[in-house]
This record gives C-alpha cells, structure tokens and sequence, in this order.
C-alpha cells in the first residue's frame, strides 16, 4: 500500500487540476491519495468524477493557522483536516474567511511591486487563481515577467517574511482550528512543523496543549524534515499518543517534489479512518 496524504492542485497552489492530480496519483502507483489544497473543498467534487478505478481518494484540506512560536511569538502553522463534513456552517464559514484573507494578501503584495515599479498586473495574477490564491500565484507572474528566475528564488527573496513585498494575513488560531475539524467530523494533523527553511518553528508545548483538544495526529515524514526532526517528532508523537503521517506535499510543477516522496504507514492511515465520520474516503 502506497499512501500520499498531502498534496494540492490547481484549486489552490499546485499545477495539476484535481483530475490531473489523481491521475497522476494512481500513474504514480500510490493506492491512496488526499487532496489537501489550502483552505478550500473546491477541487474535491472534480478529484472524485476523475478519480481512476482502484485508487482511494480522501478527501482533505490544508488550513492556515496561527500558532505560538519557539520563540514565544506568533507563526503561521499549517493544519492539514481530513474527511471533514464540508456543509458544518461554522467551519464553512472560516474556510470563507480564510479565502477571502488569501486574496486581500495577495493583492496587498502585488500592489506593493506595482508600487515599486515592477511589472506585475494584480488583476491578473488574482484571475489567474483557483479558490485560494497564494504567494506561488506571485511567484510564477514574477517569473513570467522576467523578475526572477524561479518560483524558488522568488520564495528566497521578494516574498518571504522578510523580505520588500510582504504582507500578513489573518489565519485562525490553532485551538479554533482542532475544535473546527473535530466539530465537522474531521481528523487533525499538524503540517510540516519542523519546515526550517521556511522561517520560524512551532514550539512543541503547542502540540501537548493541541492533543489534549484533539488534535489526532503530525506529519512526520515530509521532503522538507531532516532526519533529527523527524526523530524528534517522532518521539512526540509517541509520547502524546498522536497519528504519525507521512506525505510529499506535491505541488506539481511548483515544486521539484514527486507524489509518494515520502508515504504514510497503512497501519497509521487505518487509524485515521476509524477517527474520522464526516465524509468516507472514496474508494474500489
Ligand atoms: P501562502 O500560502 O500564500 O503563504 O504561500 C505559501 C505556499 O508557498 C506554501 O503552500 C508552499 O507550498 C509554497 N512555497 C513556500 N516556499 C516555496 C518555495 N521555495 N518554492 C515553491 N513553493 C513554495
Ligand atoms: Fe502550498
Ligand atoms: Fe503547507
Ligand atoms: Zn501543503
């Protein structure tokens, strides 16, 4: 059994549609995959009519969240949901929320290069997205524009935290987030926590607090954790009694990583399913 539980489509900031996407899943010789795009359902109904004879779909979401840093400071986080009822009213309202904070970020930035003299069109950039639109939306107009080189170098610079054309969004608070998924039927795994490239960490107190709320589980083996961090995370996860997930966090061409990168056990993924009741993965 292969098992990919993290990926995103063209309905948020991956390059494949979510028909390309489990395409590709089961041409990838994964047996199970998660559509898991940021803060919205939207590619889920598109996944399930493409989805090919033997490949199980399940039916995720990626959240941004807000969570304490290591450093005692606020951090983005996210939070990846699965087999949520999607029709829950109070966790379809955030996700709303959270979309429309995407757009107002993406076009605060891009009004700053416009500021600045570069060569971007905002209204391009925002129609040139799916349901959530993203920093890589940016990414791909500054290298369509000559500006940089890559998505990457794009990441390295001009949109990271610190750099000239940042601008913060309002995610929902990591206790918000659990009590969200759990209400809708859903199961919890913290992303990718140990991304250091990325910026600023999660301190781990927050796991402690999040699993006495249900929280059900963390991604552990991920493309961008090194070996000591997924160690650690490992004996975290142990310790609290949490899911322990693996995944690629497939991006299509946005990123160099292959779907099955890295994989989660079948046995964790079993007990995930026994979590869930929102939603069933779709399967045979
Ligand atoms: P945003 O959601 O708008 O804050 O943008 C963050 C997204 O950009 C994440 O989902 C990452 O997948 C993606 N991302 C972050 N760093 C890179 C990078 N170096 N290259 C490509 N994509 C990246
Ligand atoms: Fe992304
Ligand atoms: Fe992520
Ligand atoms: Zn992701």
């Amino acid at each position: 059994m292969r098992i990919d539980l993290h990926t995103h489509s063209t309905a948020s900031d991956g390059t494949d549609s979510p028909a390309e996407l489990v395409r590709n899943a089961a041409a990838a010789g994964l047996d199970v995959v998660a559509i898991t795009d940021h803060d919205t359902t939207s590619g889920w109904a598109e996944a399930e009519a493409a989805r090919p004879a033997g490949l199980t779909l399940v039916r995720g979401m990626e959240m941004s969240c807000t969570g304490l840093g290591e450093d005692g400071y606020p951090v983005p986080v996210h939070l990846l949901a699965y087999l949520f009822d999607p029709s829950h009213a109070g966790f379809a309202q955030e996700r709303e929320r959270l979309r429309g904070e995407r757009v107002a970020r993406v076009r605060a930035m891009a009004d700053k290069m416009v500021a600045d003299g570069l060569p971007i069109d905002p209204d391009a950039v925002l129609a040139g997205t799916g349901a959530s639109a993203g920093r890589p939306h940016l990414a791909r107009a500054l290298v369509a524009a000559g500006v940089v080189e890559s998505v990457d170098a794009a990441f390295q610079d001009l949109l990271a935290p610190h750099g000239p054309y940042y601008a913060e969004k309002v995610d929902t608070p990591l206790a918000t987030a659990v009590r969200l998924i759990a209400e809708a039927g859903g199961v919890s795994v913290v992303a990718h926590m140990k991304a250091r490239k990325r910026g600023r960490l999660l301190a781990e107190s927050e796991i402690v607090r999040l699993a006495d709320l249900g929280l059900s589980g963390l991604e552990i083996d991920h493309p961008d954790h090194s070996d000591p961090d997924r160690a650690a995370l490992l004996g975290l996860a142990t310790e609290l009694g949490l899911l322990r997930t693996g995944s690629s966090d497939y991006h299509g061409t946005n990123k160099t990583i292959a779907l099955g990168a890295c994989e989660t056990a079948p046995d964790q993924f079993e007990a995930l399913l026994d979590k869930a009741s929102g939603v069933p993965v779709i399967a045979s």
